[in-house]
């Protein structure tokens, strides 16, 4: 079954937790909007409300046919550029509030932490190659490449989702609160 091939939404929510909470501390935001991105960016990192939305029946019945099919359309990696963009012309035109900004922005960067592991740990199969589109309608390439990626049920992928995301998880509210601390 073609669901069972993708990484488990999990690693995909912790990538996005760290992603999101990272970009907080880097932006030296306040502790609870660090937080609130990285819970935020979970949204759209993972599962029905990710790229990932392409495997539900509700995908299926919108799109054309030809346009269906997991890891095609919505895992585009232009997506998120356009959104960027759209959102620094919206920002530079109507100076909206900084709340809506962050919820924004945490959102994208949900999703597009969703791509970016799926570019990693998308194997090839079911008649597209490795990795994510680079074109909306094809052209696959992953990290290593067109024809392999590492699998996303493979053991490198399973040791992210159990070891290594989790301690990152870990780590980044670690820094978060100690920095509220000190
Ligand atoms: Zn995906």
């Amino acid at each position: 079954m073609e669901g069972m091939e993708r990484m488990n939404s999990l690693g995909h929510k912790q990538a996005g937790y760290i992603c999101g909470a990272s970009t907080g501390v880097l932006l030296n935001l306040p502790a609870w909007e660090c937080i609130l991105v990285g819970a935020l960016a979970t949204v759209t990192a993972g599962g029905k409300t990710s790229p990932d939305f392409d495997q539900t029946k509700t995908y299926r019945i919108l799109l054309p046919k030809a346009l269906e099919g997991h890891r095609k359309l919505t895992h585009w990696w232009g997506w998120p550029v356009l959104l960027l963009l759209a959102i620094i012309v919206y920002w530079y035109l109507f100076r909206p509030e900084n709340w809506w900004l962050i919820v924004y922005s945490a959102l994208l960067l949900g999703w597009a932490s969703h791509i970016a592991i799926d570019w990693i740990f998308g194997g090839a199969g079911y008649g597209r190659g490795a990795g994510v589109p680079m074109t909306p309608l094809g052209n696959h390439r992953g990290l290593l490449g067109h024809r392999h990626g590492f699998k996303s049920n493979g053991k490198l992928a399973k040791a992210m989702e159990r070891v290594i995301f989790p301690a990152l998880c870990v780590g980044i509210t670690s820094v978060i609160a100690i920095k509220t601390i000190l």
